[in-house]
């Protein structure tokens, strides 16, 4: 029994009272904030943030490592510290429409990403994941991308008081220049 401010006592029912699995998808995966993070990347409403990147500077675009048929940056609004993006250069909207060589080059620098965020960052786990089309979350579904967000056991309270504040963008230029110079040595391969 607990008892409420009036002092009434009331019967409770505990969360751990309940059969219990692992809740990743809502803990781990809130579609809501990826749809805000990937909406303030937007440079303007007819351009694609992902098709003027790799015209500007690994440092201008934070993009962390160019391979033959995609390349990798990091999320301007990170959900995480090292949240990165893998994108074709190719304006393709979902997955089935990427070519063999695409599939495999998104999938190799998703590896090397893993590699990386573990040795460099100790990231415990990841989320690893594309939102195909608006309903499911995607922010900038006109241009494929997969998500990989590094993750610690404690992150929750954490990152999102950094992700918020001023510090930001220079964190953001350390955090791309430290995974662009740790790339080459936990490659999986260049390209497919
Ligand atoms: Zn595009």
């Amino acid at each position: 029994m607990t008892r409420d401010y009036d002092g009434v006592e009331y019967d409770t029912e505990r969360s751990s009272d309940f059969a219990a699995a692992p809740d990743s998808f809502q803990r781990l995966w809130t579609p809501h904030r990826l749809v805000y993070i990937e909406n303030g990347q937007l440079p303007g409403e007819d351009e694609c943030p992902f098709c003027i990147a790799p015209n500007k500077t690994d440092e201008e675009a934070l993009i962390v490592a160019r391979g033959e048929h995609a390349f990798a940056l990091l999320n301007l609004f990170p959900y995480n510290s090292g949240h990165l993006l893998v994108c074709p250069y190719r304006h393709v909207s979902t997955y089935d429409l990427a070519t063999a060589e695409e599939v495999a080059e998104i999938g190799s620098m998703t590896q090397t990403a893993m590699r990386v965020l573990t040795n460099i960052s100790h990231a415990h786990g990841f989320n690893l994941g594309m939102n195909q089309g608006r309903v499911a979350g995607a922010g900038i579904a006109e241009h494929l991308h997969q998500h990989v967000v590094p993750r610690w056991a404690l992150d929750a309270n954490f990152f999102p008081i950094i992700a918020e504040t001023k510090a930001v963008p220079r964190l953001l230029g350390e955090v791309r220049a430290e995974i662009a110079g740790a790339w080459s040595q936990y490659a999986v391969r260049d390209s497919a």
